[in-house]
């Protein structure tokens, strides 16, 4: 295993094209703009060597028996899916930032289930590859982008039916060798970085669309792949001393790049899906389930850091016993554990796959993401009043610095009396960061938009077994329909419940 430093010297081996602000990055770890997420990455590494939390940041590898980082583990029991959200709690309390690394992580365990029912069905080898792909990562500690949302182009048609082919990542040529592959994909968290790139589908996938049905993994610097580095609101404030950003050594949010892949070649000992469309749904609902099973985690450990910031600032602000401020932070305590609850049940109510591996609940799963596409709102609106305006008019650090500003700014941003100042500023700024900034979309939005939850919370919701339960209380005879709807008699229709409720 790395440690943090070994980590971002491991990055300096790979020479990934990357392009921000209208220049091509030369040095991925002597990037100013790309520090922060990478430190936040290297907390994935550091703490894994820290003997207080050896049990969540390490597992003993099934493949090998050695023990290796849990972000590239195959989640071997429920123990395990549950130690995996612990992890992601305690990064986010250790960063107050996305420290992106799960990304990889999940798509490992969503291909490692995937590519075992594809190979029962298809008679193929993709399980076979991919665990020796899985193999190199473990005994490497690569940290892999998993690469899932194409670009899309215009939503309402399939990738087959779009103008530009090239909106959906394809295949473009099948060669004894290895595959050649088009397209882009967009929101690449820590791409920048990363040491692999794992690309699956976006999508469910009909026979036409079989070129898109593609998965594969290649280095972050594979020929003819290009990074862009995308903006966010305040980015260059980290490039501005170190109160503005808020979090000057973790960051914003994620750090994302916009992916694209201009017939890049793929050796066949990396190729895991090559046009078995009919499994680009079951990798698409695996991985998003292990993704959203992540935001009760990792969230509301940055969420910890949020209330602990607001609460210091009603302490700053010399009002930390009035009544309005407990109740907004219990407010917010709530909902955050609430979120927790959810990450914990959906694991606690995860199942072992045909390949072995374990998966959470997806039903519990999506439930969780919705609600993180919610409640960060409401705990930052609260945070946002506790903290008052100065958390949007707080003057820079250069103007506390500037001798002809300083000390109009140390004697009218004081607070209580004895604290110092400084201290103000920079709690203000943090709140800013993390009740104001990127963070809120990238909770609505990443592992999946509020759509796609319902989506699937609607297609596992079982509607049709709660009208029956809902017919039975009111006394209509269930006999005759119940049959008819569920084909089962009612014995046999409840035992599947409780199997259900066992299993979802
Ligand atoms: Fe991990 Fe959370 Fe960042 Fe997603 S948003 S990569 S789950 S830390
Ligand atoms: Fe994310």
């Amino acid at each position: 295993m790395m440690n943090g430093g070994e980590y971002i010297e491991s990055l300096k081996k790979y020479k990934p094209t990357i392009y921000f602000l209208g220049r091509k990055i030369e040095s991925v770890v002597d990037e100013p703009m790309f520090r922060p997420h990478i430190h936040a990455a290297a907390m994935t590494y550091e703490l894994a060597h820290d003997p207080r939390y050896e049990d969540v940041m390490t597992a003993i590898s099934h493949l090998t028996g050695e023990k290796i980082n849990r972000f590239t583990h195959i989640h071997q029991s429920v123990e395990d899916l549950v130690k995996k959200v612990r992890m992601m709690r305690l990064l986010g309390q250790k960063t107050g930032t996305c420290f992106q690394r799960c990304v990889g992580f999940d798509a490992l365990n969503a291909l490692y289930i995937t590519t075992y029912d594809i190979d029962k069905k298809h008679d193929t080898e993709y399980h076979k590859r991919f665990v020796e792909y899985l193999k190199e990562v473990q005994k490497n500690d690569l940290m892999c982008v998993g690469a899932m949302t194409d670009v899309k182009g215009d939503r309402s048609l399939r990738p087959y039916q779009q103008k530009d082919p090239d909106l959906y990542v394809h295949l473009v040529e099948k060669r004894e060798d290895g595959i050649v592959v088009r397209g882009a994909k967009a929101h690449m968290t820590g791409a920048m970085n990363s040491h692999e790139v794992i690309v699956m589908p976006t999508r469910a996938l009909g026979p036409e669309d079989k070129d898109y049905a593609v998965s594969f993994a290649v280095p972050i610097d594979a020929e003819g792949l290009v990074n862009i580095f995308v903006r966010q609101t305040n980015d260059t404030r980290r490039l501005d001393g170190d109160i503005d950003c808020g979090n000057a050594k973790y960051g914003i949010v994620g750090g994302e790049t916009l992916m694209i892949f201009n017939d890049v070649f793929v050796p066949w000992d990396r190729v895991f899906m090559c046009g078995e469309y009919d499994f680009a749904y079951e990798l698409v609902e695996t991985f998003a389930t292990f993704h959203r099973q992540n935001y009760g985690g990792c969230k509301v450990g940055v969420a910890d850091v949020l209330i602990g910031g607001a609460a210091t600032l009603a302490e700053y602000n010399g009002v930390p016993k009035a009544s309005h401020i407990i109740d907004k932070l219990t407010e917010m305590i709530h909902m955050a554990e609430t979120c927790w609850c959810c990450s914990l049940a959906c694991s606690n109510e995860g199942y072992k796959t045909p390949s072995g591996a374990y998966v959470p609940n997806p039903l519990l799963a999506n439930v969780t993401k919705l609600n993180v596409t919610r409640f960060p709102y409401e705990w930052s609106r609260l945070a946002q009043d506790i903290a008052g305006g100065f958390v949007i008019t707080t003057p820079s650090e250069r103007d506390y610095r500037n001798p002809e500003t300083r000390k109009l700014v140390e004697k009218y941003m004081k607070g209580v009396a004895d604290l110092p100042t400084e201290h103000r500023l920079r709690m203000f700024r943090l709140v800013e960061n993390l009740a104001v900034g990127a963070q809120l979309p990238e909770s609505m939005h990443g592992a999946g938009s509020p759509a796609a939850q319902k989506i699937m919370i609607w297609r596992r919701g079982n509607v049709e077994m709660k009208k029956e339960l809902a017919k039975v209380i009111a006394g209509i005879k269930p006999d005759e329909n119940f049959k008819k709807i569920t084909g089962k008699t009612e014995e046999e229709f409840f035992k599947e419940i409780v199997e259900r409720a066992k299993r979802e």
